[in-house]
């Protein structure tokens, strides 16, 4: 029986003033010690209702018993029975909100630290992987002579391609940018997500017979009908959610603003942070990041990496709103980033030679819910005051890129510009089928995972009875 007063064990980390101005990852990782230790304090309840919170249902219980017997690997071959990216989601999936929310151990005290636990167990069979004692991959199988593409290499595109390739489909995955990945390596940092994490994934899928065409906008370099044309028998779209909302606010158009996708994706993929690099960023001296998601939290700990004296997070609504995960918000604190909340820009204010001065904000209170449900922020008359700063990021949003919808005729979507799609992933289009973040909005990657799977599945089904 575990002993109930045992407190859930904390994440060894880089100091709060060391890692503040380095890139390298902040959390380390568990040792095996901790991971049997936390893995001790799961209850292992018959009906586990962590399980159904979940988005891919990992055997949960399952995998953390075997971490508390010792076999590391038998753990890992649990999570991978659901989960084709462990060590990815074991670091940023918002476990707060999904399987540790429902924990029967947080009822009374703290939940056991399921994330932590599956980042152990993936990073240790990574190690042993290296080391030739990992369970060898399964060997590729027997292909069955029909080809599929894939649109976009995030977390819904892999899924999608991996599940196909295991069923014996010739899978070609087309990505825009140089580099497979999606968010995974364009937008969130090396701190949270080394990218050598992501590539090794990638490699995996590689080596069971993905093939992957980077430097390929669809829509561009070649239509979703040319892929017919071509011979592929369907077509997944999952290509994201990546063009930048702005706030329609005067001074938008001035020096120093950027959406959180350009500066992200500039220190991200683009490596801006490394002084040899082809394509720098500027590296501004006092920031304001507008939002309070995941987005903000990254590309304002990334100004505070670049070497800015003071960035603060800029947020209509109160701290029991924030979007981010409860990790970050926490990370961001302890870096120094401030918090400047109930507080919403009105106009960025620029210098003679348009380069952004400051930005003018007014307070905010929260009134009646809204639709979303979240208690509506109504502004306090005559509250204006202006922020000094050299540069605004702007991280209130993302929608789907018009592309494809643009290109490819008979495919419904919405008005906001996400692909129409079953539960199955299935579009108005035979054939054609979408998920993750182009058909939900901007979402997470374990959701856009989950409908990789699941249109895996119904392309295998339409294929087989076409
Ligand atoms: P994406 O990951 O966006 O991948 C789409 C891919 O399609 C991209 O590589 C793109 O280049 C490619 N593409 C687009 N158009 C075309 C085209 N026409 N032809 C070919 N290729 C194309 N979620 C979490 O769960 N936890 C987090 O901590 C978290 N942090 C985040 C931080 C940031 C900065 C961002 C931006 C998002 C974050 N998210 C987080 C959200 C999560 O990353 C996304 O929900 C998830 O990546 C969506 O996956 P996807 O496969 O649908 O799309
Ligand atoms: Fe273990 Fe918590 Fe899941 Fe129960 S709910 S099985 S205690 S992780």
């Amino acid at each position: 029986m575990a002993d109930m007063k045992i407190p859930r064990h904390a994440m060894p980390s880089q100091e709060a003033s060391v890692r503040a101005r380095n890139f390298d990852e902040v959390a380390l990782g568990y040792t095996a010690e901790i991971a049997q230790a936390e893995a001790a304090r799961c209850l292992g309840c018959k009906n586990p209702p962590c399980v159904g919170g979940c988005p891919v249902n990992v055997n949960i219980p399952g995998f953390i018993k075997k971490i508390a017997e010792g076999d590391f690997e038998g753990a890992y071959g649990v999570i991978s029975e659901t989960s084709s990216l462990p060590a990815v989601c074991g670091r940023v999936c918002p476990q707060e909100t999904q399987c540790e929310a429902k924990c029967v151990r947080g009822i009374k005290s703290e939940p056991v630290a399921i994330g932590r636990l599956e980042r152990f167990a993936a990073d240790t069979h990574r190690a042993a992987k290296k080391e030739g004692t990992g369970t060898p991959a399964a060997p590729v199988p027997e292909k069955n002579g029909h080809k599929v593409a894939v649109v976009g290499s995030g977390p819904a595109g892999l899924t999608c391609a991996g599940d196909l390739s295991r069923l014996g489909y010739d899978v070609t995955v087309f990505e825009a940018l140089h580099t497979a990945g999606g968010v995974l390596v364009y937008g969130i940092p090396e701190f949270r997500l080394p990218k050598a994490i992501v590539a090794e994934e990638i490699d995996g899928l590689r080596d069971a017979g993905v093939e992957i065409e980077c430097d390929t906008v669809v829509g561009r370099t070649l239509s979703v009908d040319e892929l017919f044309d071509d011979g592929y028998e369907a077509v997944f779209i999952g290509t994201g959610a990546g063009l930048p909302r702005f706030m329609g606010i005067p001074g938008e158009n001035l020096n120093g603003v950027f959406s959180a996708n350009e500066f992200l994706t500039r220190i991200n993929l683009m490596k801006a942070y490394l002084d040899e690099t082809d394509t720098p960023v500027m590296r501004p001296k006092r920031v304001a990041v507008v939002g309070g998601g995941n987005v903000a939290m990254d590309a304002a700990r990334c100004a505070l990496r670049l070497g800015a004296d003071e960035v603060s997070i800029v947020y209509r609504r109160s701290e029991a709103e924030l979007p981010a995960r409860a990790e970050e918000v926490e990370h961001a604190k302890e870096e120094g980033i401030v918090f400047r909340l109930l507080t919403n820009p009105v106009k960025i204010i620029g210098d003679d030679k348009m380069f952004v001065s400051g930005i003018e904000c007014v307070k905010m209170e929260l009134g009646e819910p809204d639709a979303s449900g979240r208690r509506r922020p109504v502004t306090v008359p005559g509250s204006e005051f202006t922020i000094d700063c050299d540069c605004v990021i702007m991280a209130i949003g993302t929608s789907p890129n018009p592309l494809i919808r643009s290109t490819t005729p008979g495919l419904d979507c919405e008005n906001w510009g996400g692909i129409k799609a079953d539960g199955a992933g299935a579009t108005s289009r035979p054939g054609v089928f979408a998920g993750g973040d182009a058909v939900t909005g901007a979402a997470t990657v374990i959701l856009a995972m989950g409908a990789g799977k699941t249109a895996a599945e119904a392309i295998d089904e339409y294929i087989r009875n076409k």
